[in-house]
């Protein structure tokens, strides 16, 4: 090959970072100015420039345009500045990202499947240069993050997941396919739109909706076989629950909205009760908002509880109660619900107001999963603070606007009791002298290491009993002083061993409950889980 097209080869280009010798070999003399720097140098030059970008969205294009560039100085800029980065790279810029979409889309850096594909998903896959896929990140653009129906322009957020797989969990790049499987849009804006890059037509349901995603189902365990992980993402809840049950039995199938929350929560509280004392099965868990969040966190909680004392499941669900837009979730309104609901149907008397509700059930544990902001009032605070001496608040929703309140008026209006952690980052709080940390909810902590451990057994299927797995591992993870400073996550700058102790106990429960294929089982899990992951670092050419 040229010289000139390595420099234009994202997967080979090292930049000013090729040395004499490969500027020799590999025909690159004259085409580069003279100065030869490291990898170092260029991850400093790179973060500098970054910084003069005062608008996020400019931070975020010149990262996608270095990606395009030079994949490992991406990767390794991401790496090395992950808390920094990760908020440019995924939510909160993301969200703003894909919502102009169609005017800073460049070069298409995943697939797209429309409708215009149907019959010919099969080719379209094969379209794709790499071969040997090992995750998909798959999304149809109804729901993304808290911004609602964007179509077609989702696209962002399978790419930005999978830069995190990468960076995060050390998934290989080259393994990584992002997907956004375009059936319409119900976005009026969009579709009115002249720069709207989807197709415009409302979004297709029911069979026609069924039978593409079956199609694309069915090509990509063709194509890639049984062990390629297929995460849906930003799916609504009305297709997420249906799809994820659907294809959990013949698929290696993972919903981070559903399942990754849910992990990463019940982590939070594993965590918390060091703090608070008692076990699971102690509390008293009350949720505003019953969506796949809410009751994917619910169920979780319930069957670790079970699994703790050997309660029945639906003994286990009686511990915990939710609060949708129509009020308390009660037998009584249970032919009317979404099935996903029904088993939080308890035997109560209706409560519309969320302060009546923490009255009435005297929650230890209150959940913030609506979506909207504003709603853990200074009243429904001090009724937790009047019920518990450590009232665990978690305000999950996004973006910041989003959340039920925030870290300021948790510890202020518990008077400093309050456990508290949140779906978007806030920063530390000083309250009578002393500082709380608040810690966030962010589903990145759980699914790069679950992905890894599930590829690194080889896995065919995914068991609610890794995502407890990797829970537990999580929540290992903090320590005596991350507790000190209020916080129930630990720091993320250790973010790849983090993910290595998650991959290695999802591993181990996936040999545990043979649905591994890699044998013989690896000795040492969390060392193996290190050895598989991709190093950024340039390699030499000769
Ligand atoms: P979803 O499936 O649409 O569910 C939203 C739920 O909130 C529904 O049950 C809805 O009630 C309920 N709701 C809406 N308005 C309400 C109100 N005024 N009072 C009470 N309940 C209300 O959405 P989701 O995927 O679960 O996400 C919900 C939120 O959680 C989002 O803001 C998201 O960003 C956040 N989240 C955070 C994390 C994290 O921290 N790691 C992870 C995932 C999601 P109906 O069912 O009656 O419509
Ligand atoms: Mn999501």
């Amino acid at each position: 090959a040229s010289g000139y097209s390595l420099l234009r080869d994202p997967h080979h280009n090292k930049g000013l970072a090729f040395t004499e010798k490969e500027r020799d070999a590999h025909y690159l003399r004259g085409l580069l100015p003279p100065t030869v720097i490291s990898q170092e140098l260029q991850v400093k030059k790179m973060m500098w420039s970054i910084r003069q970008y005062q608008v996020p969205l400019q931070k975020y294009m010149a990262m996608m345009d270095l990606q395009e560039l030079n994949e490992r100085l991406y990767y390794k800029l991401l790496i090395d500045n992950v808390e920094e980065l990760l908020p440019v790279v995924y939510t909160p810029t993301v969200g703003e990202a894909c919502q102009k979409y169609g005017s800073i889309f460049r070069r298409p850096q995943g697939l797209f499947i429309s409708l215009k594909e149907k019959g010919k998903i099969h080719e379209v896959l094969r379209n794709w240069p790499q071969k040997n896929i090992q995750v998909i990140v798959v999304t149809d653009g109804e729901r993304i993050l808290g911004l609602g129906d964007l179509g077609c322009q989702g696209m962002g957020i399978p790419i930005g997941k999978l830069s995190l797989y990468t960076a995060l969990g050390g998934v290989r790049p080259s393994a990584c396919l992002p997907i956004t499987i375009d059936v319409g849009t119900n976005n009026e804006q969009l579709l009115n739109d002249e720069f709207y890059i989807g197709l415009r037509q409302r979004r297709a349901t029911g069979q026609e909706y069924a039978e593409l995603m079956n199609e694309f189902m069915t090509a990509v365990k063709q194509n890639y076989g049984e062990k390629v992980l297929i995460q849906f993402e930003d799916f609504a809840n009305h297709n997420a629950f249906d799809l994820l049950a659907k294809y959990g039995t013949t698929h290696l199938v993972f919903n981070d909205d559903i399942q990754g929350t849910a992990s990463v929560v019940l982590a939070g509280l594993v965590a918390a009760l060091k703090v608070v004392g008692g076990t699971l099965a102690d509390h008293r868990f009350l949720f505003l908002g019953a969506g796949e969040a809410g009751t994917g966190i619910a169920e979780l909680i319930a069957l670790e509880i079970s699994k703790q004392t050997n309660m029945p499941l639906e003994e286990a669900r009686k511990k915990i109660s939710l609060v949708d837009s129509k009020g308390l979730i009660v037998k009584s309104r249970v032919d009317s619900l979404q099935h996903f609901k029904k088993p939080w149907a308890h035997d109560h008397e209706p409560i519309q107001k969320l302060v009546d509700a923490v009255n009435g059930i005297k929650p230890t544990v209150l959940i913030g999963t609506s979506g909207v902001g504003r709603t853990f009032t200074k009243e429904v605070v001090e009724a937790m603070a009047a019920l518990n001496d450590k009232p665990i608040i978690f305000s999950l929703s996004n973006p910041t606007s989003q959340s039920e309140c925030t870290a300021e008026e948790a510890y202020t209006w518990s008077k400093g009791r309050a456990i508290f952690a949140s779906g978007s980052p806030f920063d530390p709080v000083e309250y009578k002298g002393r500082v709380f940390v608040p810690g966030q909810a962010n589903n990145a902590y759980i699914f790069p290491g679950f992905g890894l451990g599930l590829i690194m057994s080889g896995a065919i299927r995914v068991h609610d009993d890794m995502l407890l797995a990797a829970s537990e591992a999580l929540a290992a993870q903090v320590t005596q002083e991350n507790f000190d400073k209020g916080l129930i996550y630990p720091p993320f700058k250790n973010i790849r061993k983090i993910s290595a102790h998650i991959a290695a106990n999802v591993a181990a429960k996936a040999y545990e409950l043979g649905l591994a294929t890699r044998h013989p089982q690896p000795k040492d899990l969390v060392k193996y889980a290190e050895s598989c992951m991709y190093s950024p670092v340039y390699q030499s050419y000769r």
